[in-house]
């Protein structure tokens, strides 16, 4: 079996300090978060940004100066989110690709974001993301197509056959949302056999399914994601730190006996150039 990538979300666009004190909102504490889980284990990482009230934003200004002390501090392959927040045009979402980040979220389908109150569309029309995959493609950035259910896959794919993805593409498969496909051992299943035969895939379980979906992943072949993005706890009422989880996952990558990859080999697997 190949090496396992661990890829951190250690931010997102939903919790707040409030709900976790742990959850990194600034350049600094995001690059000093970035620094621990590469310490422990990671070897992507996935990039929100907040601003000064720890919304969501994608200002280039901050997303720059996050990378930026990412890269100094790492040597992490860097994503960035093109998540929408209420609003976003298609070019404020395409913002944090211009800080050249090697790889880029795209999210192939809308959404209800049914568990929050009120609850939440994630709008991605066609249009948009065939828009933010022509960005990523023109910049030499990776796709890594989020999948929140089977039919997101369906519609990676049809980027693929119209040129807009490279192949071999690579999947997030979201397991989980309320909203989307749950978190079940054969919904996984299902999931990865839909995925075209070259593809590697990273699976992120959400909430208290983030560790049973780790597990799976790491025993089907797949790649891991963990961070407080998806998940906020370690064990029932134990609030997690981000470079826990990942320690958590590449123990046991190790009690199972499958290697974690380096970021220097998850760009190799990943078929990303090396860093200069
Ligand atoms: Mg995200």
């Amino acid at each position: 079996m190949e090496k396992l990538i661990i890829t951190v979300a250690p931010t997102g666009s939903v919790p707040r300090k409030k709900d976790n004190p742990h959850v990194p909102m600034t350049p600094d504490e995001i690059s000093e978060t970035a620094y621990l889980c590469e310490q422990a284990g990671a070897a992507i990482i996935h990039v929100h940004c907040r601003d000064a009230d720890e919304k969501p934003t994608s200002r280039f200004e901050i997303f720059k100066e996050t990378v930026d002390k990412i890269r100094k501090r790492t040597k992490l392959v860097v994503m960035t989110s093109t998540s929408g927040i209420a609003g976003a045009t298609d070019a404020d979402r395409a913002a944090p690709l211009k800080t050249k980040p090697e790889m880029g979220s795209l999210t192939t389908g809308t959404l209800n974001f049914a568990g929050r109150k009120p609850s939440v569309v994630y709008v991605n029309s066609v249009e948009t993301v065939q828009f933010l995959a022509k960005a990523m493609l023109d910049a030499s950035i990776k796709p890594e197509i989020e999948a929140f259910d089977v039919g997101f896959i369906q519609q990676g794919k049809k980027l693929v056959d119209l040129g807009l993805v490279r192949e071999p593409a690579h999947f997030q498969l979201v397991m989980g949302v309320d909203g989307g496909i749950p978190a079940t051992p054969e919904n996984l299943l299902h999931m990865v056999a839909q995925l075209p035969p070259t593809a590697t895939y990273v699976v992120a379980g959400m909430s208290r399914m983030q560790l049973p979906m780790t597990t799976m992943a790491i025993m089907t072949g797949g790649h891991v994601r963990v961070g407080l993005e998806d998940n906020l706890y370690l064990k029932k009422g134990v609030l997690a730190r981000n470079e826990e989880l990942v320690a958590r996952a590449r123990h046991l990558a190790e009690d199972l006996q499958r290697e974690v990859a380096t970021p220097e080999e998850a760009r190799r697997i990943m078929g990303l150039s090396p860093r200069a």
